[in-house]
């Protein structure tokens, strides 16, 4: 046997899986300018006593041994607060590793998923990932997750429903009536991604529906409200079957020991890392109707910490760009031509935004 430190010759190499040749790696452009506002984190760090209090944790970890597998701590903690039993609640890597972990338990190639478009972007490449069919359904034209829009939902009778709520680009939260019909109208399981439901109303979210629907999962995530997106956490609330179908494909020890109790502080911190939401909601609402007062701008309601806008102008996210200015573009997706949607950033940042923009509009 010889050894080269030359490249493998093309030929050599094993194709990639057929599906996954012409894929592009999924991920918003992380560029270094001033203004960044295209992933919908929070602009303000954790609170300033949160780093220190996990420092002093971690150092009693026995991190020589594996982390406890079930993360029960957590779970403890986690449903304690939700009024629910820690065996209705799962946690991993961030919120997209929940909705893989769904696919994997209940996708496969046999099933089929149904989401709503304009909806969240991984939801596609999760399904592909996991290998399951889905069927896109689009919202009506205010995008909103009507009676009709149901009713082709339940035609396609998926397996699996996945909604964000509120939506994510669009904002808008959906009904409890809404979830309860996609609920009775299917046999699927409903996945209502609430990823933004912190920054909306106390009682925007399904979680209270649990205890009347069997096939409800609520999706909630660390990476928004709570401030902490470079932690990756993000967990589930769900009957216990869910929780016990999920461990059938979740890879052993999949949430570390640091992980584990970084979470657990964050939640005994919870009010100073929460604290933020008033001020976000208050710029959002500035911005909307700073927005409304430009012409030829259309802004959509939005419960969540991002606005999303239509403008006539073409290649507004590179103008934008130019300017310092990162926002989401959303303006060549079907449904959301001519859209880009920007994060509720300082006061600061969001009027760089608005300054680049009348700049770009006069
Ligand atoms: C940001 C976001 C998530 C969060 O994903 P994490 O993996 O928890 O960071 C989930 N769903 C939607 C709709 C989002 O916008």
């Amino acid at each position: 046997m010889t050894t080269s430190d030359a490249p493998c010759a093309v030929a050599d190499r094993l194709p990639v899986r057929p599906d996954l040749a012409a894929v592009e790696p999924y991920g918003a452009p992380q560029l270094d300018v001033p203004v960044r506002l295209n992933t919908n984190e929070t602009a303000e760090p954790p609170p300033p006593g949160f780093l220190p209090a996990v420092a002093e944790r971690i150092v009693s970890l026995e991190l020589n041994r594996y982390p406890d597998r079930p993360h029960r701590a957590l779970r403890e903690a986690l449903a304690a607060r939700l009024g629910l039993d820690a065996e209705q609640v799962w946690a991993a890597n961030g919120s997209n590793e929940i909705l893989l972990q769904l696919l994997q338990a209940y996708g496969g190639p046999e099933r089929r998923v149904a989401y709503v478009r304009p909806g969240y972007s991984m939801y596609p490449e999760l399904c592909r990932t996991a290998l399951t069919p889905a069927v896109e359904v689009d919202l009506d034209d205010d995008f909103a997750l009507t009676a009709d829009v149901v009713t082709t939902i339940a035609a396609t009778d998926p397996d699996l429903v996945l909604v964000p709520s509120p939506n994510n680009p669009v904002g808008t939260p959906v009904g409890r009536d809404a979830v309860r019909q996609l609920h009775a109208r299917t046999r699927a399981l409903v996945v209502v991604d609430e990823a933004y439901v912190e920054f909306g109303d106390a009682d925007a979210s399904v979680l209270p529906l649990l205890d009347e629907l069997t096939r409800l999962v609520v999706v909630r995530t660390f990476s928004k409200a709570f401030r902490l997106a470079g932690l990756r956490l993000g967990y589930l609330a769900a009957a216990d079957w869910v929780v016990q179908d999920v461990q059938k494909v979740r890879l052993p020890y999949h949430l570390d020991a640091v992980k584990q109790v970084t979470g657990l502080v964050a939640l005994e911190q919870e009010e100073a890392f929460l604290g933020h939401r008033q001020r976000v909601a208050d710029e959002r609402d500035r911005v909307a109707a700073a927005l409304r007062q430009l012409p030829g701008v259309q802004v959509w309601p939005s419960a969540a910490n991002f606005l999303l806008l239509r403008t006539g102008v073409d290649d507004l996210f590179a103008r934008l760009l130019e300017r310092g200015v990162l926002v989401r573009d959303f303006s060549r997706r079907p449904r959301l031509v001519g859209c880009v949607r920007v994060t509720i950033g300082t006061a600061d940042e969001n009027d760089a935004f608005l300054t680049a923009l009348r700049d770009v509009l006069a």
